[in-house]
């Protein structure tokens, strides 16, 4: 890997972050005159904390990882985001992205004025390592890869995202928002093992939280260290850090059976889309959706718009023609949705 300070943007490197009073003082109790916030109006007059320290104790936990190996952002977009600004030099440097994936990697890389070299996945889907590894050139900051992939669906073997970790000398963001419903298939567990791995994970999707935007970054603390210091300073509001705490210490086995259930109506959901005429393929899934290769992906999904049924039509998409994405949801939406898709000609 080239060292941190090779792959840093030259102005991050020597940025100096913005800081307040309460960086000496951590109490929580004292008369605060610092940050000209009104006295009124408890709880909601107070400034949260910058550094979620009590949030990020219960996500280390959770996780099984050091609170300083911990990023926490508005959703994962913000880290995905924020991965730009440190690393990548507008107009300049570039990155490499698996196609078809998640498509804020390519926004967020526009927005920064970063240029995206597209991988396409192999026919069935998984990575092609070699091109991959082929495209990289002095100025490629990082490389992206979702597994579960969205919108695949399918899980990435982990020994080529290992080959990809070890051949690449600047930083992999491995983004696992689906990975809750691939008990096993994270590579948290490898962090250790790997300086230039930054995996991205959410509460927006098993957790059932996708309201409060709270998502995560886990990589070496240094990397952490960089992307706290070019955050906004309060990225998390008190509602969210506090009813994050709430829900992660209540709803951890309620998310599990939540997981159990909704994989379990993938299984069904599968079966009966493939009995519609119209149904081609539907593809294996890691996650809570399902990607359907259909006849006629426009006019079933207007079809289905007009009974108040939204799904994605994914069929413009690079290796996706004529699918539908389609989130796996309760029974009774599951129902709706096959009660209508029956009724298609
Ligand atoms: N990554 C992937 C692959 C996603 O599909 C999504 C949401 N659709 C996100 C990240 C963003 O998640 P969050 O709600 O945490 O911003």
């Amino acid at each position: 890997m080239r060292s941190l300070t090779q792959l840093l943007r030259t102005n991050i490197q020597n940025l100096k972050p913005y800081s307040s009073a309460r960086d000496e003082y951590t109490g929580e109790e004292g008369v605060f005159l610092d940050a000209n916030e009104n006295p009124f109006n408890e709880p909601y007059n107070r400034y949260p904390d910058p550094y979620q320290r009590k949030l990020k104790a219960i996500i280390a936990e959770l996780k099984e990882v050091d609170a300083a190996q911990i990023f926490l952002g508005n959703g994962s977009d913000e880290a995905i985001d924020l991965v730009y600004r440190a690393f990548c030099e507008p107009g300049i440097d570039n990155v490499v992205s698996i196609d078809p994936t998640y498509g804020m990697y390519q926004v967020a890389a526009e927005t920064n004025d970063v240029k995206v070299k597209k991988v396409k996945l192999t026919s069935d889907f998984e990575l092609d390592v070699a091109a991959l590894l082929d495209v990289v050139d002095a100025n490629t900051k990082m490389l992206w890869i979702c597994s579960p992939n969205n919108p695949t669906g399918n899980c990435f073997r982990e020994t080529d995202v290992e080959t990809i970790l070890r051949k690449f000398d600047g930083i992999v963001v491995l983004d696992e928002a689906y990975v809750d419903f691939a008990p096993g298939r994270s590579m948290l567990g490898k962090l250790n093992n790997f300086p230039n791995l930054v995996v991205m994970q959410t509460f927006s999707k098993a957790w059932g939280m996708a309201g409060i935007r709270l998502g995560m970054a886990f990589a070496q603390p240094e990397i952490i260290k960089i992307l706290s210091r070019i955050k906004y300073p309060y990225n998390l509001n008190i509602l969210t850090q506090k009813k994050a705490m709430e829900l992660i210490s209540q709803n951890k086995e309620k998310t599990e059976q939540w997981i159990k259930l909704l994989l379990d109506e993938r299984i069904k959901l599968a079966s009966e889309l493939k009995k519609l005429p119209f149904v081609h393929h539907i593809y294996p899934s890691d996650a809570n959706f399902l990607l359907v290769r259909t006849t006629e992906p426009k006019r079933i999904y207007n079809f289905l718009v007009d009974k108040k049924i939204i799904i994605r039509d994914r069929s413009t998409v690079t290796l996706c023609e004529g699918c539908l994405r389609i989130t796996v949801g309760s029974p009774e939406e599951n129902r709706i949705l096959m009660d209508a898709l029956r009724l298609f000609v």
